[in-house]
């Protein structure tokens, strides 16, 4: 897991984003500048931020055109998104959220209150990050002490396997793509073969021992970790046939 959240901010004025990048510097936040839609999009490519500040008022395309965009693309759809915006009345809120955006801050803003946004989304979107223990079924995970276990039997996992968990277990019941799961847990910038997913979802399963069966493979589309593992209803099944 990266230590420092990145966030990409969106917005055309140079002055607001300065000052919008010194307060997340300050606030342990890597900040990226986009001043417009094209460079966005480029830096979005080139690797996925831990969250998006949009400004609504951009040159060329808008901010909520570029939202509802990025919220119908796979790769982008789960990126946090907050949207900045001059425009403050009630339809251009609801305008900014139908778009996909988590919340909307109306200029002018205190640089207090947006990071207390930033953090507040990013707890509600990425749990993973807030560094509590996490609980799904009767498996936990507990970042501070690196500790799995599983009815309460410690599990002993590699430390990419327990990355990749720790995601997983943060976005429970959502399918998440190769591509994603490598941008998320390998990180940004990092070049390795979607293959390399399998193979560390193949250890994960075998160290979870009978708990591996809450790493589902969803066909075509990529991996799942659910409490309710449809696997466990097919053995029932085949108990009641007698096989
Ligand atoms: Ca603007």
């Amino acid at each position: 897991m990266r230590n420092m959240p990145s966030v990409l901010v969106v917005e055309d004025e140079s002055a607001i984003a300065e000052l919008i990048a010194v307060n997340l510097r300050h606030n342990g936040f890597r900040p990226i500048w986009a001043m417009d839609s094209v460079t966005a999009q480029k830096d979005l490519d080139a690797g996925l931020p831990d969250l998006i500040l949009l400004d609504w008022m951009l040159p060329g395309e808008s901010g909520l055109v570029l939202a509802k965009r990025w919220r119908a693309d796979p790769r982008t759809q789960s990126v946090p998104l907050i949207m900045l915006t001059a425009r403050g009345d009630e339809a251009d809120r609801v305008a900014g959220l139908d778009a996909g955006a988590d919340d909307y801050i109306a200029k002018p803003f205190s640089t207090k209150e947006l990071l207390a946004r930033i953090r507040a989304v990013l707890r509600r979107r990425t749990p993973e990050q807030a560094g509590d223990a996490l609980t799904v079924g009767a498996l936990v995970l507990d970042p501070a002490t690196h500790r799995v276990s599983f009815e309460e039997r410690p599990l002993k996992l590699g430390p990419t396997e327990f990355k990749l968990l720790h995601y997983l277990m943060g976005h429970a019941e959502r399918v998440h793509s190769r591509a994603q799961l490598l941008d998320k847990v390998w990180g940004d910038h990092v070049y390795i073969e979607e293959r390399t997913v399998d193979v560390h979802v193949k250890r994960l399963r075998e160290a979870l021992l009978q708990a591996g069966n809450m790493v589902e493979t969803v066909r075509g589309a990529g991996y799942r970790l659910t409490a309710t593992p449809a696997v466990v209803v097919a053995v029932a099944v085949a108990d009641k046939a007698g096989l």
